[in-house]
């Protein structure tokens, strides 16, 4: 462990929630500077991981990365969605700063941690999901899914064209990542982004785990049935609900016999309100409540199924690292790009501010850095990953990026100047699932979240209601919070350079990217 010099404590910038010198904690003077593989899932609640609490599964693997490194609690997403986030975590900047506020394509000529990466001397590799609708830039070697990607057999491209594999994403994905640590140049230190498409909708398992999971009961979240009393009219006109809004394809409802692709496409999107299916052998209509029970357990199998694929390989990337002399020196981080919704407020999907979505997991392990078992409650963004990555290459953090390195804290160095409230901004409006636009601050103990549109405000005591079901912004008893944390939220909104400049952002060109051709 290496302590601060009073040099390093000089560099400090004064009071303030801006990053710091990252350089002053320089994780790589004067040793080899260390590997890194990021591992991140798309969709993967913390709720759905043993070692954040979860109610519902085990991942024994994820929790061996906690057990030997650090769990962080509080990182967040700036903008709780798929492709914003991407941007985010490459740029370290906010959507607004990086063009992607919504699905639209990423400017790839800008400045990327793995450009500076490669610049610095790393090995740069980029497999899986991408998802940012232009071709990968500052990796030595990708090999990427179009666009979404699919569960089985999937197609990948890389700059020479595409390849069919045979298997699951979740496997080749982990194949293709350790086979990318074997044939790396041995003279230089490597960044691997390793993006799996699991757990993302429509949570298509593999046979194996779906076996594991398709009659085992999962417990339902206390709130799953929320009234959504005193709360305000987004939450009553989204189209992410479990007991509405999930379709035949999600639920896997087979599809009758004789339909043509373009049919049966059609019958798949439905969202049905009876569903017949056979109960100890025999048929039965379920409507109701019992159906609403039922859509929950069906999601819950195949979403908590995918999750175990990507335990497994997890592990697989362990061992790999661990019994390849690479232990020590790797850092292994495993996050995913936002959370999700298990049932929460009787929803699915995520782009809410609510805290199912907006945390992401954070898991990492360095032997060589971070105190096993060790746990952290800053406040992170995903805007810090980008100067973390850098700060690990012994890189400076350009003054642009809006977030700060995360090697102090796992070294136990938490500066007194980190950031105590982050700012968020969502903008797809109606957006696949009709969630409104909102913009918000999240203290330690408290959130604030405004729907602009709507001129609508929630405010939430964390610590007295971490479940955020009861709105207290028109308690009188509240309103001194509530104008402190109003105060916060416009000089962060300010400090971060929001001048709603992408207010009314509309999806402009959709992510998706067809594979090219087949290689010769
Ligand atoms: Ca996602």
């Amino acid at each position: 462990m290496q302590s601060l010099s009073r040099r390093d404590l000089l560099a400090l910038p004064l009071l303030t929630s801006r990053p710091f010198a990252a350089s002053a904690f320089g994780a790589a003077t004067g040793r080899t500077r260390p590997n890194i593989v990021f591992i991140m899932t798309d969709d993967h609640a913390s709720q759905a991981i043993s070692c954040y609490g979860s109610k519902v599964n085990q991942t024994p693997n994820l929790d061996r990365l906690a057990k030997e490194g650090m769990r962080m609690d509080r990182v967040f997403a700036t903008n709780s969605i798929c492709t914003p986030s991407r941007a985010t975590i490459l740029t370290g900047k906010y959507s607004h700063l990086n063009g992607v506020p919504v699905f639209n394509r990423f400017d790839g000529s800008q400045q990327t941690a793995p450009k500076l990466l490669q610049q610095a001397g790393y090995h740069t590799a980029m497999i899986g999901k991408w998802h940012l609708g232009s071709n990968p830039t500052g990796f030595d070697y990708w090999n990427i899914l179009p666009g979404q990607g699919v569960y089985n057999n999937p197609v990948l491209y890389d700059k020479d064209g595409s390849t069919t594999y045979q298997g699951y994403a979740t496997d080749i994905i982990t194949d293709i990542t350790i086979d990318a640590m074997k044939n790396r140049p041995k003279d230089k230190p490597f960044f691997i982004m390793s993006h799996h498409k699991a757990p993302h909708r429509e949570w298509t398992p593999d046979e194996k785990h779906r076996k594991m999971f398709e009659n085992r009961h999962i417990p339902e979240p206390a709130n799953l049935r929320d009234d959504y009393a005193g709360r305000t009219d987004a939450i009553r006109e989204q189209k992410q609900s479990v007991f509405r809004d999930l379709t035949r394809l999600d639920l896997k409802i087979p599809p009758p016999s004789g339909l043509s692709a373009a049919e049966t496409r059609k019958w798949l999107s439905v969202k049905p309100t009876e569903v017949e299916t056979v109960v100890d052998g025999v048929k039965k209509t379920l409507t109701g409540k019992e159906l609403e029970s039922w859509k929950y357990q069906r999601y819950m199998q195949d979403y908590l199924a995918c999750v175990q694929s990507v335990d497994d390989n997890v592990g697989r990337v362990l061992d790999w690292v661990d019994s390849n002399g690479l232990r020590d020196n790797t850092v292994i981080i495993y996050t995913s790009d936002q959370g999700f919704f298990l049932g929460e407020h009787g929803l699915f999907d995520k782009r809410f501010m609510y805290e199912e979505s907006l945390r992401m997991p954070f898991l990492v392990r360095w032997p060589g850095g971070i105190r096993p078992g060790s746990t952290s409650q800053a406040i992170g963004i995903n805007c810090d990953f980008a100067p973390t990555f850098l700060d690990l290459a012994g890189q400076p953090t350009p003054t642009d990026m809006q977030g700060a390195s995360f090697v102090p804290i796992w070294k136990g160095k938490k500066p007194r100047e980190w950031r105590r409230a982050m700012y968020y901004r969502y903008y797809h409006d109606p957006g696949d699932h009709n969630t409104r636009a909102h913009y918000g601050v999240r203290t330690d103990t408290h959130k604030l979240i405004y729907f602009w549109k709507k001129d609508q405000w929630e405010c939430y005591d964390l610590v007295k209601d971490p479940a955020e079901m009861n709105n207290i912004y028109n308690d009188p008893a509240a309103q001194k919070t509530v104008a402190t944390l109003k105060r916060e939220l416009y000089r962060l909104k300010k400090e971060m350079k929001d001048d709603d400049q992408f207010a009314d952002a509309q999806p402009t060109d959709s992510s998706y990217v067809p594979a090219p051709p087949p290689k010769k």
